[in-house]
């Protein structure tokens, strides 16, 4: 038996762990194939890999795309990319800009809100550019809100505060980064939208038609019929099952490294390709 995870964060993004301890935590876990997949960056990838190596584990070089479709954000997994590769590093730099943008305009809502020092706390707690998951966290911190969920809705969505409206890439030129890097794009945590059901086929029916290849079956905290509805749009429209955990290491998220379910029947892997 073979333990995969395809989906994780390093403090390269918002994740709590160097890329070393998180290699070191996958294997202790008896992963032997493991995929970093910081949001919009590959800043990680290097320190990965030297890891990899020493630990015996199989690295496939990971990413995960913000990418705007129909106006709202989806992610993409790009797994087995060229980390190279200049379209993609070109792609994600214009991203990571985009990023420290937002993170002061963030900051600068939240100040005029009467929230003090948040930029001070936010730096504290980011080690590369902040996402909007450290602002909730240092929120949460500094006892304005009681949890994340509640900093989103309250400070960082729609007309709120702490709310900038997003600039990714669309779904198409994020797909094409991740092919032209010679990887495969996997479409991430695909119920977390909060899409209908018909809006979720259309979406995988446009990512499908932009050279789309998988999409992710299984993850951490998949319900048995969120993993056999995952595999059921797998098979309709032909695409790869990817399964990560999507971990984070943050304190208190019931989140197991490589711990995952193993894919349905009848869904090919996406291993199969990489
Ligand atoms: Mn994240
Ligand atoms: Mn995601
Ligand atoms: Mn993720």
């Amino acid at each position: 038996m073979s333990s995969i995870d395809l989906h994780s964060h390093s403090y390269y993004s918002d994740g709590v762990l160097s890329p070393t301890d998180l290699l070191s935590l996958a294997k202790q876990q008896g992963c032997q194939i493991f995929s970093l997949t910081d949001h919009d960056s590959m800043g990680g990838l290097n320190e990965a890999q030297q890891q990899a190596d020493t630990l015996d584990i199989r690295l496939i070089n990971g990413v995960e795309i913000s990418v705007l479709w129909k106006n709202r954000t989806v992610h993409i997994v790009g797994l087995g990319v060229d980390k190279n590769n200049i379209l993609l590093n070109k792609g994600l730099a214009e991203h990571q800009q985009f990023r420290q943008v937002r993170a002061q305009k963030m900051a600068e809502g939240l100040e005029r809100a009467g929230i003090k020092g948040i930029r001070e706390a936010v730096n504290v707690l980011s080690s590369y550019t902040p996402t909007r998951t450290h602002f909730a966290q240092a929120l949460v911190q500094q006892g304005v809100c009681r949890d994340m969920k509640t900093v989103f809705k309250r400070f960082l969505v729609g007309n709120k505060p702490g709310a900038v409206s997003n600039q990714w890439a669309s779904l198409s030129e994020a797909i094409n980064w991740i092919v032209v890097a010679g990887g495969v794009a996997v479409v991430a945590h695909p119920f977390r939208y909060r899409l209908s059901q018909a809006k979720i086929k259309e979406l995988l029916s446009d990512f499908k038609e932009a050279g789309g290849q998988g999409i992710e079956v299984v993850i951490s905290h998949s319900s048995d019929d969120e993993i056999t509805q995952a595999a059921k749009l797998a098979k309709h429209y032909g695409l790869l099952g990817s399964m990560g955990s999507d971990y984070h290491g943050w304190q208190g998220q019931n989140c197991k490294l490589a711990a995952l379910n193993p894919l349905p029947n009848g869904v090919q892997s996406v291993m199969s390709v990489l």
